[in-house]
């Protein structure tokens, strides 16, 4: 039979990685307490059609990346591809706007899309993000782009870059649209099967074709929004960047940058990592007005951002900014035999609790064997247990780096595990 193996395109994040994922979540956490945000926690899988009306049937996300199935009622139901639809959905269901005019959330977690894997492309990807609620200000925008510069900052990473653009409100787009349909028109015969597809659904998509003939068609002929941004829409725009500069924050205009998806209104941005290879993407976000309305919800403005972890753990690897090791265990105990492990269990229960990382043989080894381990486990201290430590209630600590050794009463041993053993 064959061997069970994870799915394609999704992988396992083992224990000796994990210290990379929880270095970068500290810094997350931290960032978001700093600057008022609050978590929420939604579900994996929601209703399809939250995603087919948030996201946008024509976007590639629903049109095919989905993994959508029926559960044993018949009702269809979909794994998460995103996560700004399920914020938007938890916000109208919860009727937050009645609690307060603006609310500030985060989130982080596994994400679900049916694409083609490959290096920084998976099936399983986990995305962590923000969403402001409730302010139609370009403030907003200004600290949401913010809070994402702050934590590749934070994080050490020097090869990235910020491209900002706005693509109107709704009308300005419509409008743009159709300008672009009309002239990309006489070249639709020189561009890839996909884009041509795209052309009546979804023409802002063409901007991120990769073919180079299509890439030639949009740099060349295609015109910029920013030549078509309502009044309203480019002070708004104009006010964004004003901020950005003020907050010295870095930034190119890219006014080929639309995004996918439908529910972006006026500032769109993203965040690309230099050094990265195909998939540079790091973070993406942007204003998203309508959305909310469109999910049946109270007309509310909001501006949010979404970014990939495995892509930053690649980026992070890249640039060596990863703490070396795991976490070491302060204290290593081994016993002689099985009941020397229960006499000394009440000293290793009593220095867990005050937090101390304490190793308590489960395999009943040789303390040869023991000592092995402890040495291939980064281990600060170990203490063999005998006969002769229990009846005088003492411990006898060999530091592992330096292979000093001192005998301590039990009542001191944590005097010397609080010491810096380098
Ligand atoms: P999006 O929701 O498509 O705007 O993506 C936001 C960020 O999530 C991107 O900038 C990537 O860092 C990350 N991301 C999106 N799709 C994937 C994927 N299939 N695998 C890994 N990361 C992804």
């Amino acid at each position: 039979m064959q061997r069970l193996k994870t799915i394609k395109g999704t992988h396992d994040i083992l224990p000796g990685d994990i210290h990379r994922w929880q270095q970068i979540e500290t810094v997350l956490r931290r960032v978001f307490e700093v600057y008022a945000y609050r978590e929420i926690r939604t579900p994996v899988f929601e209703n399809t059609a939250l995603f087919a009306r948030g996201v946008g049937e024509f976007s590639d996300i629903v049109s095919k990346e989905m993994y959508t199935f029926t559960d044993k009622g018949g009702e269809s139901l979909t794994l998460r591809p995103e996560l700004t639809a399920s914020v938007a959905r938890s916000f109208i269901q919860h009727h937050f706007q009645q609690d307060a005019p603006l609310h500030k959330l985060w989130y982080m977690g596994p994400l679900f899309r049916q694409e083609r894997p490959q290096a920084g492309r998976q099936r399983q990807f986990h995305q962590f993000g923000i969403e402001v609620i409730g302010s139609p200000y370009p403030e907003a925008d200004a600290e949401v782009i913010t809070v994402a510069c702050r934590i590749y900052r934070e994080l050490g990473l020097k090869h990235w870059e910020l491209q900002i653009n706005s693509i109107g409100s709704p009308d300005t787009r419509k409008h743009y649209i159709e300008i672009l349909k009309k002239t990309l028109d006489p070249y639709k015969k020189d561009l890839c099967d996909t884009c041509r597809e795209r052309f009546e659904g979804n023409i802002l998509r063409l901007f991120d074709c990769k073919n180079p003939e299509c890439a030639e068609v949009m740099q060349t002929k295609a015109p910029s929004i920013l030549d078509h941004l309502s009044d309203e829409d480019s002070r708004h725009f104009e006010e964004v960047k004003a901020l950005l500069s003020a907050l010295q924050i870095e930034f190119t205009i890219n006014p080929a940058l639309v995004r996918g998806l439908d529910y972006y209104t006026r500032t769109t941005f993203e965040i690309k990592g230099t050094a990265l290879g195909a998939q540079d993407a790091l973070c993406g976000g942007g204003r998203y007005d309508g959305l909310i309305s469109d999910l049946d919800g109270p007309e509310t403005p909001a501006v949010g951002f979404a970014a990939g972890m495995e892509r930053l753990v690649i980026a992070m690897e890249a640039e060596h900014l990863f703490d070396q090791q795991e976490k070491s265990i302060d204290l290593y105990i081994a016993p002689m035999n099985k009941d020397h492990l229960l006499a000394v269990m009440p000293l290793i229960n009593r220095l867990r609790e005050k937090g101390f990382i304490v190793h308590a043989e489960l395999l009943r080894r040789s303390v040869k064997a023991m000592l092995r381990d402890a040495n291939r486990q980064n281990t600060r201290w170990t203490a063999v247990v005998g006969d002769l430590e229990l009846e005088k209630k003492e411990l006898n600590l060999k530091n592992m780096r330096d292979n000093t050794q001192q005998t301590l009463s039990w009542e001191k041993v944590e005097n010397v595990l609080t010491q810096n053993p380098e």
